[in-house]
């Protein structure tokens, strides 16, 4: 490994990110179980110490600790002290403002209700811009929660995603939670899609449905997402124990992104670990596909080089995008800006030192994935953080 170019460093310390796949804060108290939780993908209570005793434990002594006045490596103990005497808002306004992340596509559609309200989230990141991404199968739970039979439920469901998409940037599926991303390929025909919503309607109750876990109508919302022309932003890898990891693979859903290649829509695979590898490739031969390294970057914390190497392979880079996808810590936004910046910055460095790659080339990469890339897949201009 190489030390830093210094003026490459430079740079992403002062380059403009767009976090666009984010969820919100929780919201104030913040009890330290939750806090824990939200600092781990497994569904089992874990002690402060084996917290901490991580790539993202240490990553928060390192980081975060400064942040808030404290030396790095300040002791778990001494770090949710600090917390305390700092207080919610404090602590969030400090994490958030220094990340230097101008706008946010927050997803908000897992557990809503323990979060900050987005404008109060924008607020105390020093005036930062929100954009919405809906959720395709939380918009269909909602409106199967108000049919009154399954034939309802289609009637009300092309209204209330198209009020859904007004002001949103995008959709997320959470296909690999719910039936994995091995989809048949083929769009439902009416028929079919007819007989899963009826069988749908008949195993919930009125006000509470089952959960979406069919795979004709989770196949049929991507591909009504991806033919209106829009962004379809698809969980991959790692994620908590509802996840079935071998179908978390962006490469069993190759034969899906090939048949809607020529939709019109994208499709961006989120997070990916650990197959990184396999979305570099469909980012690569698909002309629609685009990935992003996500919180791998946050739960690798002194790897995260490795991830950040990951995502240049196969994957040109202007189909490369940065996100933090933190949830509930505001620890997890400035490590994923912190964190990126750093591994990006000797990733670079060392493709400039080894591979003679110019400063000029180097900055310009970094900034595709940095923003400019987002800009590119959701057609819009988006502000910046600096
Ligand atoms: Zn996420």
């Amino acid at each position: 490994m190489t030390a830093t170019n210094p003026d490459l460093a430079a740079a992403l310390k002062a380059m403009p990110l767009v976090d666009h796949h984010v969820h919100s804060v929780l919201k104030d108290p913040m009890a330290e179980a939750q806090l824990l939780d939200a600092l781990t993908e497994a569904d089992h209570p874990i002690d402060r110490q084996t917290t901490f005793d991580t790539q993202v434990g240490f990553a928060i002594r390192r980081y975060c600790a400064p942040v808030l006045g404290l030396a790095p490596f300040a002791t778990p103990d001494e770090y949710l002290a600090r917390r305390e005497e700092l207080g919610f808002e404090e602590v969030t306004r400090l994490l958030l403002s220094d990340a230097g992340i101008g706008t946010y596509l927050i997803d908000g559609g897992y557990n809503p209700q323990a979060l900050l309200p987005v404008e109060r989230m924008m607020e105390l990141a020093g005036g930062a811009r929100a954009e919405a991404i809906i959720r395709l199968e939380t918009t269909a739970e909602a409106v199967m929660a108000a049919s009154s039979s399954g034939a309802d439920f289609v009637a009300r469901l092309y209204p209330a995603l198209e009020a859904a998409a007004v002001g949103a940037v995008g959709w997320k599926t959470v296909a690999a939670y719910r039936t994995g991303l091995d989809l048949d390929p083929a769009k439902p025909t009416d028929a079919e899609l007819a007989e899963a919503v009826e069988a749908w309607f008949a195993a919930g109750s009125p006000g509470a449905p089952a959960r979406l876990v069919d795979r004709a109508i989770v196949r049929h919302l991507i591909w009504w997402a991806l033919e209106r022309g829009d962004v379809v932003q698809v969980h991959a890898g790692f994620g908590n124990t509802n996840l079935h990891l071998p179908t978390a693979n962006p490469a069993v859903m190759q034969r899906f992104v090939a048949a809607t290649q020529h939709t019109g829509g994208r499709i961006v695979f989120l997070h990916c670990y650990p197959f990184l590898r396999e979305a570099g490739y469909l980012a690569q031969v698909y002309p629609h596909v685009y990935l992003d390294a996500g919180l791998t970057i946050n739960y690798l914390g002194a790897n995260a080089d490795a991830a950040v190497r990951e995502t240049l392979d196969l994957a040109p880079f202007t189909k490369v995008l940065f996100s933090s996808d933190a949830w509930g810590a505001p620890e997890l936004v400035q490590l994923g800006a912190r964190l990126w910046r750093d591994a990006t910055a000797r990733v670079l460095s060392d493709y400039m030192s080894v591979h003679r790659w110019p400063l000029a080339e180097a900055i310009r990469v970094a900034e595709l994935v940095a923003w400019r890339n987002a800009e590119a897949l959701y057609r819009r201009a988006f502000p910046s953080g600096r």
